[in-house]
This record gives structure tokens, C-alpha cells and sequence, in this order.
């Protein structure tokens, strides 16, 4: 802050100045103000609740996992890429001890971004936080976190870190619970995951073995990041901890069959298994309902109109993606969705629902990372196991491919069947949440032939998109899927 000179007979500029550095100050000063409440006002709607107290709902019934819903929240900001996707129940502890989990995790990377900005480095760094779920007949859930992120050098960083819940009784689960607390039960545990390690041909020749000796030595403290499964516990390790990058993420999956004479009586199953494998998913029902919709579409590609795609990225979500085919419908407009897997898996039923109302279904990744920075074999994946539970969960097959940040190169394109869709249009609708701006970006830049981008995981999209429909509408725009247009 500037200081005032102490001396009477100061001249007028100087008081020009001092006016002007105070009012300066009282501006900035109202604009932070306006700053934190719009954000905090966007944080809010963003939950769909404003009433509730904690701005986490969960969508429970449309969840393929009761009582969980799978939150994503991507930026799209060039320079720092986030992709950060995590477990929420309705219990606040869990949430909470999960949200400061993925706090630390996003403050720790911005950091890092800035000091290397600070020091005149320009990189382009990654945050990618991903999960998978597993549960086990109880009722427990085990989440499994994989935390990736570069900032610059050949590799980044990569961890795993564990939660654990059962939202019918509220508790949590520990490896103590699940071997009675008995210390004495540590080495047998020790040594059935060496021997698991030791003889999986897809590990063995790569362990580190005094790496080994040491994470697996019997101790509470190495056993902390497990999943627990009907059949199985399967014991996490952080990448390069005992074996080399090829391995990926090092697992000991050992069947809970074998360690039944360990387990605490609450966790032997074998008598409950059967009954729970019937729980099994059968959702690939294939629907032949739609040959209506196809012909329609057909007599529409005849007429002379100004066609536009309109494309919502990264979803399904049960509430956003649900108005948004609401919308759609009463304008009788048929869009692509670029979906993650992650979300289909949680969300199958909001998928079908996308398939049904005769949408395209396109693939946009399982985690939303940076292909371009990823190996062929990661890439593969991504694209295969989305494509496949689209396929499972819809009876329908992904027809287009959109790379996460429009990120892609040769590699990528090698391994994608589908053609790489992007846009010309982006809305912006995950920066600035705000349903108007929607209209004010499409009536900027929309042409004939423009694909439209935007995000049904945010509620300000849906709420703006009839306004987007009606205008399009207006002047003379025809709705079709990205497919139609480069037909
Ligand atoms: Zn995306």
C-alpha cells in the first residue's frame, strides 16, 4: 500500500494520487466482495439444493451403487487441467474427510503449478483423480482413489489412497476389523501377499524385492489400502512402491476363501456368496424401438435449414442430463452426449434413458485424462472400457469419440475406431456457470454446420439451454446429432 508523505505542503498531484489510490482501493475491494458471493452463490446452485445445509445431495436412486453418488468436476483451464472425480454418501464425515482428502490434493498441485510459473517456466501440468468401487454383500463399500499429477519432468506422480463405507449402518471399515484385531494374524496375511505377488505372471518379473520385504513386512500400516469384495481382498501398492512403472498399480488379490481361518467372523462369507452373485447385471437388452426415430431424422436431412450439433460433454448426471432431455424433446432436437464410463457405471439408467430418447451416444474417456501425455496401452482402455459399457448399459454402441480438452495426436487417433469429434462453439459453461452466459456465447460464434459445446454435469447449462433452443429455433437452426452433420 502506498504511504502518505508526511509533509504539509505536498503538492496537488500527490493528492491526486493518494484520491486516486484510496478509491482504487474501495473498487478492488467491492469487486472481491462481489467475487467470493457470486462464487460462493455458484457453489450452492451447483448442488441442485439450495435449501439443504451441506451443498452434497445424492442422487441415491438412480446410483448403480445405493446411497453413493460419484461427483466429477473437470477444468477445462489449459494450463492446469483438472479431471477430479470422488465418492459421496449422505454421512458428512465421510464426505468431509474425503473432500480434504481431494482438497490437499488440489492445493498441493496448483501450488506446484505456480512456483514453476513464478520462475518464468510455461508447463502445462494434470490433475487427474479417479476411483474405482467395490462392495461387498454387507453393504460396504471399499473407493479406491488413483491420484495422478504431472507438473513438468518425464513422469508424474501417481497414488492410491483408500475410503471406506456402509451407507445402511453409517460405519466405516478398517483391515483391523477385518482380521479381529490380532496381531498374531499379521505375518500369515504378510506372507499370502507375497506369495500372491511372487506367482502373478504379470508382476513377478518386475517386483523389487527388497521393496517388497519392506511393504509387506507385518505391520498394520502396509495393509491399509485394500478393497473388499464378496470373494476376494485385494491388497493396493503405490506405483513403482515394489515393482517397476510397468506394472502400473501393483495389486494382491488373494481370495477370502483362502484366508478364511484369519478373518474376523463377521467377514467369513462363504455361506453368503451365493446369494449375492445373483445381483449380477443383465442390462444388455437390445432396443429395437427406434426405427421411428431413425426414418424422422432421414426426412429431416432433406430440408434446405442451417443445421447445428449440440454436444453435452462429461456426463450422465441424474438431475442435469434428465432436464436437459426435457428440454431436447420439447424442441424436438436430438443431440450428442460424449459420456465418461465412470459415470454410465454409476448412472445406467440415465445412460439408457440418453439411448432411448434417440440421442448419439459418443465416448468421451472412463477418467477424462490427457491422452496426449498418455501411453498407447492407457489410451486403449480408456476409449474400450467406455465404449463397452455404453454398449452394455444401453444396448447401443458409441458411434464418435471426443479426446478430454480436445486433447489429441497421432497415437490417439491410432487407437480410436470411432472419428474424433471436437467444436467451434464452446460455451464456457464450466468456468462461468451462469445459464444466460450460455445464450450470449452460442448467439456470438453459431454458424451453419457448428457443433456446440457443452456439460451436463452443470445445473446453469440445463437451465439455460432453453433459452439456447428457443433462439436456434428462431433463426432457422436445424438440432442434429455430429454424425448427421458430417454425413
Ligand atoms: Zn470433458
Amino acid at each position: 500500500m502506498k504511504k502518505i508523505p508526511a509533509e504539509k505542503n505536498r503538492s496537488s498531484w500527490m493528492d491526486i494520487l493518494i484520491t486516486c489510490t484510496i478509491l482504487s482501493l474501495i473498487v478492488g475491494g467491492s469487486y472481491l466482495i462481489f467475487l467470493s458471493k457470486k462464487s460462493s452463490s455458484a457453489s450452492t446452485k451447483n448442488t441442485g439444493h439450495a435449501a439443504t445445509s451441506i451443498p452434497t445431495t445424492v442422487d441415491t436412486i438412480d446410483s448403480k451403487y445405493p446411497g453413493i453418488k460419484i461427483n466429477t468436476e473437470i477444468s477445462n483451464d489449459p494450463d492446469t487441467p483438472v479431471a477430479v472425480q470422488y465418492p459421496q454418501s449422505t454421512d458428512e464425515t465421510f464426505n468431509t474427510e474425503i473432500k480434504k482428502y481431494i482438497k490437499q490434493a488440489k492445493d498441493h498441485y496448483s501450488a506446484e503449478i505456480t512456483a514453476y510459473k513464478e520462475i518464468g517456466e510455461d508447463i502445462t501440468g494434470e490433475l487427474n483423480i479417479s476411483f474405482k468401487t467395490f462392495s461387498h454383500h454387507s453393504g460396504m463399500y471399499s473407493f479406491i482413489l488413483e491420484t495422478y499429477s504431472y507438473v513438468g519432468g518425464a513422469n508424474g506422480e501417481t497414488e492410491i489412497q483408500s475410503f471406506y463405507f456402509n451407507p445402511k449402518t453409517g460405519e466405516s471399515i478398517t483391515i483391523e476389523d477385518i482380521f479381529e484385531n490380532d496381531v498374531n494374524r499379521l505375518s500369515d496375511i504378510s506372507e499370502a501377499i507375497r506369495e500372491q505377488l511372487y506367482n502373478d505372471p504379470k508382476i513377478k518379473d518386475y517386483l523389487f524385492s527388497d521393496e517388497v520385504s519392506k511393504h509387506t513386512e507385518p505391520i498394520w500400516n502396509n495393509f491399509q489400502k485394500f478393497a473388499l469384495t464378496d470373494d476376494s481382498l485385494i491388497f493396493y501398492f503405490n506405483k513403482y512402491d515394489i515393482a517397476a512403472g510397468a506394472v502400473g498399480i501393483p495389486t494382491a488379490s488373494i481370495s477370502l476363501d483362502k484366508l478364511d481361518k484369519l478373518l474376523a467372523t463377521e467377514f467369513k462369507m462363504k455361506e453368503e456368496k451365493a446369494k449375492d452373485n445373483t445381483k449380477e447385471t443383465a442390462a444388455t437388452e437390445k432396443n429395437n424401438g427406434d426405427k421411428d426415430e431413425l426414418d424422422t431424422n432421414e426426412k429431416d436431412m432433406t430440408s434446405e435449414n442451417k443445421r447445428v450439433a449440440l454436444t453435452f460433454d462429461d456426463g450422465p448426471d441424474p438431475k442435469v442430463t434428465t432436464q436437459i432431455l426435457e428440454t431436447l424433446k420439447k424442441y424436438d432436437a436430438k443431440a450428442t452426449f460424449f459420456m465418461l464410463g465412470s459415470r454410465v457405471e454409476y448412472y445406467p439408467d440415465i445412460a439408457k434413458n440418453v439411448q432411448a430418447a434417440g440421442h448419439e451416444l459418443g465416448n468421451h474417456t472412463w477418467t477424462h485424462p490427457n491422452l496426449v501425455k498418455a501411453s498407447a496401452k492407457k489410451i486403449s482402455n480408456e476409449i474400450n472400457n467406455t465404449s463397452t459399457i455404453i454398449e452394455d448399459v444401453t444396448g447401443q454402441k458409441a458411434t464418435s469419440f471426443r479426446p478430454p480438452y480436445g486433447a489429441f495426436n497421432d497415437t490417439v487417433s491410432e487407437q480410436s475406431d470411432l472419428p474424433i469429434i471436437l467444436w467451434d462453439v464452446d460455451t464456457l459453461d464450466w468456468k462461468h456457470r451462469n445459464p444466460n452466459q450460455l445464450l450470449a456465447y452460442v448467439k456470438q460464434s453459431t454458424k451453419d454446420g457448428s457443433i456446440i459445446l457443452m456439460h451436463d454435469i452443470h445445473q446453469s447449462t440445463a437451465d439455460g439451454l432453453d433459452a439456447v433452443l428457443a433462439y436456434l429455433k428462431d433463426e432457422g437452426y436445424e438440432f442434429v446429432t455430429v454424425s448427421q452433420l458430417n454425413e
